[in-house]
């Protein structure tokens, strides 16, 4: 089996995976932060659990890229990679020291393992991808209605997560442990910003990119948040009787 068709059946596999997440997210939000309610028998500090289950999709993507042949010296690939690249070590590495801390939830090793594999896969759906992709070998992608709109979202995706992240952190004091109502930036209008703007940052790079990979990431991304979205706003309005009744839960204004 080449490694086309292996990256062909995994992205078919993230489909159908992005599916069965979606539905079962309504009867069931995976059970980490808040939303865990037993301890697990194996259980990560905070910091370094985060490091375990979000840096295999950097090393997956770095070594598919760089491995797989296909064009990954053009100019437009390596652009891809090095975005890609950019997000995963904020997300593996500065997210856990600037915004988890010591206090936020110890991570169970079913969250670890599912990380890891997962993450794994969609590293090298992706970097896969980027160096594959024929229309990304033209440097005149560059300039395309595609990639310009992409990236803006990209940009606009990112500001709004790493805001709505930064106001959490700043719930908590030292040794705080507890849940606040968050207040400020897009928490005015919705209770989870901070996934608003994941799902823009990954609308805005299927666009950019135009791969069927990163489609399929941004519709796992989708399928995972949108319910949780839906379960932590109702967790907030039933734990907090002064929770904002203008809030949303995801989208400003409607829903
Ligand atoms: P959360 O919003 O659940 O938590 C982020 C941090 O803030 C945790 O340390 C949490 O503590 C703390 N926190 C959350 N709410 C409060 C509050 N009301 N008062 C005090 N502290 C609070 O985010 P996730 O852990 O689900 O996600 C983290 C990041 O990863 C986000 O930016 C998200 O967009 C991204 N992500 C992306 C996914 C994808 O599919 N692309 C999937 C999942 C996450 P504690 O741990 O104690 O709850």
């Amino acid at each position: 089996m080449s490694l086309a068709e292996i990256h062909q059946d995994l992205l078919y596999f993230l489909l159908g995976f992005s599916a069965i997440t979606f539905i079962s997210s309504f009867f069931f939000t995976t059970p980490y932060g808040r939303h865990k309610e037993k301890k697990s028998l194996v259980e990560f500090p905070p910091l370094s659990g985060w490091i375990l289950l979000e840096s295999p999709c950097l090393f997956a993507a770095a070594l598919t890229f760089y491995f797989s042949g296909g064009n990954n010296t053009a100019l437009v690939p390596l652009i891809f990679i090095c975005i890609w690249q950019t997000h995963y070590f904020y997300r593996s590495f500065l997210f856990p020291i600037l915004v988890v801390n010591k206090n936020s939830k110890r991570v169970g090793l079913s969250g670890i393992a599912f990380g890891i594999v997962f993450n794994s896969l969609n590293g090298f759906l992706n970097g896969y991808a980027f160096a594959h992709a024929e229309h990304l070998t033209d440097p005149s992608w560059l300039t395309s209605p595609f990639f310009i709109v992409g990236i803006a979202l990209m940009v606009i995706g990112v500001s709004i997560n790493i805001q709505s992240d930064r106001i959490l952190k700043n719930l908590r004091g030292p040794g705080d442990t507890g849940y606040k109502i968050p207040r400020g930036g897009l928490y005015r209008y919705i209770s989870v910003p901070n996934y608003f703007g994941e799902i823009i940052e990954w609308t805005g790079l299927a666009i950019a990119a135009c791969t069927p990979a990163s489609l399929a990431f941004l519709l796992f991304t989708i399928a995972n948040l949108f319910p949780r979205a839906l379960a932590r706003h109702k967790w907030y309005q039933e734990k907090f009787e002064d929770y904002p009744k203008e809030r949303k839960a995801i989208i400003p204004f409607v829903l």
